[in-house]
């Protein structure tokens, strides 16, 4: 082992690590072995308590201060974040199983682009003056008081930070609660909050299932839900908030459509196809798993995508040669080994992987099947794994009413030379997030998010600001007040 995965305790609540060990036990799993790497214990509702009273007694001291003193402590996160990202990598390796070459460049340093941006922009956060004639108003930009963030598995220290950073941003206080197959990276951003200047109790990690998550949400002293998962739990997290009128920021699933006209730069498209699509071992909310595909260069881009899946290393995901690592569980391999196996039956043509390979862990291979039809389960389900499915098409009207046929619309993607095309594609496609000759970046600067079922609310950029903070209208008047009587 080359870093100590057993965290000090399960929980970081008011600036320290807490434990209770009456909780329910969580193994740690290292995906590439299925070897136990840590325990943690279920939040009771003794830390649960200790989490929201703390958050709450934080927030006002923390939102009196400047936005640029907040700024400098997120800043200074960033920085210590990035001072750290070897070890950084290694733990969220180690947690979630995704190579090492992947995590070095796109967990930590995503969560430190975060927090550097969010703290730049948090000393320009204002309201405005608005002149009425000889009256006025301005608004008054408030944080929302105390949010609550629930995390997805696959990004743990990035939907950490995603939430965190516009949260503090605005003078909020938050408690996380991260994914109970992936409780260690929070852990660690907690610590480096602190150790960078945050008051104890405004970033707080409390580890724990659904059950936990479900217990936080229905508190009455919380003001704001920030959700990464799929539809189901958004639905129920969703409508646990709506009971106290709280704020909601839904990032959930999809099953996004990523068209390839005949016209593409073939090595481009079949890159973004690649990187849309098995790039964490499939394992991204955003990914491009409906490939739709121009049927006259449909065998063409099967052939080239084959021949370049060729340079796909599987293995110990801590070896930085490895660029394919495991699925995160058991339990998410057994998912969707039994997509693979309702593609079979369905009649879909398998191009290459399917089987799982003779080794420990949870590993998958990259897995293609074309001859998709848009009834299939593998085209019209999230998978949440490295199975793409490949659909012909013919003509730009029929794909897009067939992309855009989903309740979900969190991303799409439109690889084209035609300039016209690609933009009039994307003002077609209902997602909330997209591509043009390219796939599933997602740089700081550009809003996050979904359409339809896929979400609610946008993270990143300056749009997150919106919510993470509520405007105050104040009028003034400046004569007398003239009352009928
Ligand atoms: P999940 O929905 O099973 O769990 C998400 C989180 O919700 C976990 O922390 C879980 O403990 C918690 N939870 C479950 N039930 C709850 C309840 N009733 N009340 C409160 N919290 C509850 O998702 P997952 O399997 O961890 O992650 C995969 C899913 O997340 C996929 O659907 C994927 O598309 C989605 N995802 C979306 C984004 C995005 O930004 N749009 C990013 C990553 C993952």
């Amino acid at each position: 082992m080359r870093y100590d995965t057993q965290p000090t305790a399960s929980h970081f609540i008011n600036g320290a690590y807490v434990e209770d060990s009456a909780g329910a036990p969580i193994d740690v799993i290292y995906p590439a072995t299925g070897a136990v790497i840590g325990r943690v214990y279920a939040a009771t509702p003794a830390i649960i308590e200790q989490a929201l009273t703390s958050a709450k007694a934080a927030q006002a001291d923390w939102a009196a201060r400047s936005g640029t003193e907040r700024g400098r402590v997120l800043r200074r996160a960033a920085d210590l974040i990035r001072a750290r990202n070897e070890a950084l990598s290694v733990l969220e390796t180690y947690d979630t199983g995704k190579p090492i070459q992947e995590t070095s460049v796109a967990d930590a340093t995503s969560g430190a682009d975060a927090l550097e941006y969010f703290g730049g922009l948090a000393g320009s956060l204002t309201g405005e003056h608005i002149q009425l004639g000889q009256d006025w108003a301005y608004t008054r930009r408030e944080p929302l008081g105390l949010c609550v963030g629930i995390g997805a598995w696959n990004y743990p220290t990035q939907i950490a930070c995603w939430k965190a950073a516009p949260a503090l941003a605005c003078g909020n206080a938050l408690v996380f609660k991260p994914s109970e197959t992936t409780p260690l990276c929070a852990l660690k951003i907690a610590e480096i909050l602190v150790e960078a200047g945050l008051p104890p109790g405004v970033f707080n990690v409390v580890n724990g299932a659904g059950a936990v998550g479900g217990a936080l949400v229905a508190d009455p002293r919380v003001d704001k839900v920030t959700l990464t998962g799929s539809v189901p739990t958004g639905r129920k997290v969703y409508a646990a908030a709506a009971e106290g009128i709280r704020h909601v920021t839904m990032e959930l699933g999809g099953k996004s459509p990523l068209i390839i006209f005949d016209d593409a730069d073939l090595e481009n498209a079949v890159g973004g196809a690649i990187l849309g699509n098995f790039y964490s071992s499939g394992q991204i909310c955003s990914n491009g798993t409906r490939v739709f595909v121009q049927r006259g260069i449909k065998e063409v881009f099967l052939a080239r995508l084959t021949e370049r899946l060729k340079g796909v290393v599987m293995g110990d995901p801590q070896d930085p040669e490895v660029n394919f690592g495991p699925m995160v569980s058991a339990a998410q391999r057994e998912i969707v080994q039994g997509y693979i196996a309702k593609g079979a039956a369905e009649g879909a043509r398998l191009v290459c992987g399917g089987a799982p390979e003779d080794r420990p862990g949870f590993f998958l291979p990259p897995t293609v099947f074309a001859d998709v039809t848009d009834d299939m389960a593998i085209a019209r389900e999230e998978i949440f794994g490295p199975v793409m499915a490949v659909l012909d098409f013919d003509d730009e009207a029929e794909v897009l009413a067939r992309a855009n046929a989903t309740e979900f619309g969190l991303s799409a993607g439109v690889f084209t030379r035609d300039i016209s095309r690609a933009h009039r594609m994307i003002a077609g496609l209902e997602a909330g997030t997209c591509f043009i000759n390219s796939y599933n970046d997602a740089p700081v600067e550009m809003p996050f998010g979904g359409a339809k079922q896929s979400g609610v609310g946008r993270e990143n950029a300056k749009a997150a600001i919106a919510h993470y903070s509520q405007l105050k209208s104040v009028y003034v008047r400046m004569g007398d007040v003239e009352a009928p009587y």
